[in-house]
């Protein structure tokens, strides 16, 4: 029986945990062994991950939290660290396999260590991609790792796309569940508050991406995303609305063929298959009952109500760093609208404001460049945050 080495960036959130489960469903046809877990504000489930697995090394990114995690650990040997260092030492530690799951820009710095060593990723962190896509594809090429998308929607396209028929792609259909407000009236969505905005009808999910896909903003980011993942120009995607989350993702080919991958909303599969690729594995996920299902509903996406997918469309026609723009911008509101002091509509109004007064087409040289646009937009967002909470 072989063994595989792994390491999980972001072991404590839903993504994290989801590939904790899965591995312990691998292990009876491989050997596993997890090198490094890392987590945040978490520390009781880290430090519990931590002695289930025998990892290591176990880092929290809060400097301050070291002690506790420490404490925690005190009766074992696993090494211990934290701070935005010891998330790099993390990823850089010899490993077979990363799953990048740190939510947000957080994540970019530690799954490039992972990246560079020539580590396979199994890339969670959409930001990598729509922050610094060229950038984070070409360390990919040069480490020489697998890249392997763990998002649900291009995961699927990842399973259907035929690299030997690339000739023949014509477009990308990613498909999205609409969130929550669906229906809502921009007046209607104007009112709604954090703890609204977080019930996906769907996919059980992070309190950021959950948010983000209320807003269409996830999808936004999505769509950025899969520019980069599969070399497609802005106009060969689109987006479906597909409330029941059943179809993944869609391929379209220039026969007028359109290939699908299907599955229950279970993040499981995707995490499953990009860890085993290209085999599949056995998985006690829910398996798709057709009768039950009955059918399966499509709908145009709303681009007035939801602006974020515009705002996508843009920073891909712009190109260079614009992603980066948007979704620093865009984290920024996120947080504000979390922490109430926005409202919902006012995250994509605060982004296209940040996209306009930093409208430079030119593409970034280095990842310092990237971190440099990063933080100019986050101060610019964060100006007319504090300008509309004064206002209010
Ligand atoms: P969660 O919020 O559930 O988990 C995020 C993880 O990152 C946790 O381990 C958290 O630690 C850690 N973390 C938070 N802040 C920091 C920081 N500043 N530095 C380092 N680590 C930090 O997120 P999800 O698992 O939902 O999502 C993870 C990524 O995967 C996101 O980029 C998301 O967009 C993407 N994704 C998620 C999907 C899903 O179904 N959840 C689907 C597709 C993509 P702690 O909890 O200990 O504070």
């Amino acid at each position: 029986m072989s063994t595989r080495t792994i390491t999980i960036l972001g072991s404590t959130g839903s993504i994290g945990c989801s590939t904790l489960d899965v591995l312990s469903q691998m292990r009876g046809d491989e050997r596993i062994e997890v090198i490094a877990l890392t987590g945040n504000g978490n520390i009781a489930l880290l430090a519990a991950q931590a002695r289930v697995t025998g990892a290591r090394l176990v880092v929290t990114a809060d400097d301050e939290r070291y002690g506790e995690l420490k404490a925690a650990l005190a009766d074992t040997d696993i090494a211990v660290a934290a701070g935005r260092n010891g998330l790099i030492e993390a990823a850089e530690m010899q490993s077979d396999w990363v799953m990048a799951a740190i939510v947000g820009t957080a994540g970019l710095a530690p799954t490039l260590a992972a990246t560079k060593r020539g580590a396979d990723i199994a890339l969670a962190n959409k930001e990598c991609l729509v922050s610094a896509g060229d950038l984070f594809l070409k360390a990919m090429r040069d480490g020489g790792g697998k890249l392997i998308p763990v998002d649900s929607e291009h995961n699927a396209i990842f399973q259907v796309l035929e690299e030997n028929q690339r000739h023949a792609l014509e477009r990308i259909v990613l498909t999205a569940s609409g969130g929550p407000f669906r229906t809502w009236s921009r007046e209607e969505m104007a009112g709604v508050t954090a703890a609204t905005a977080r019930a996906h009808p769907n996919w059980s999910m992070g309190l950021k991406i959950s948010i983000d896909s209320a807003s269409m903003f996830n999808k936004a980011l999505e769509m950025i995303e899969a520019r980069h993942l599969f070399n497609v120009a802005p106009e060969q995607i689109e987006v479906i609305v597909h409330p029941q989350s059943v179809i993944h993702s869609m391929v379209g080919y220039t026969d007028g063929s359109v290939l699908a991958q299907l599955g229950c909303p279970d993040m499981r599969t995707a995490i499953g298959y990009a860890l085993s690729h290209p085999r599949r594995p056995k998985l006690s996920v829910e398996r798709l009952d057709f009768a039950r299902l009955a059918r399966l509903d499509f709908e145009a996406p709303d681009e007035v109500r939801f602006p974020a997918m515009r705002l996508a469309r843009l920073a891909m026609t712009r190109g260079g760093v614009q992603g980066a723009v948007l979704n620093a911008a865009k984290e920024v509101a996120l947080e504000a609208f979390i922490k109430d002091r926005i409202g919902f509509l006012d995250m994509a109004e605060i982004t296209e404001s940040v996209m306009e007064t930093m409208a430079s087409t030119a593409a970034a040289s280095s990842m310092d460049e990237v971190f440099a646009v990063d933080a100019e937009a986050r101060r610019r967002a964060g100006e007319i945050v504090s300008r509309n909470a004064a206002a209010a």
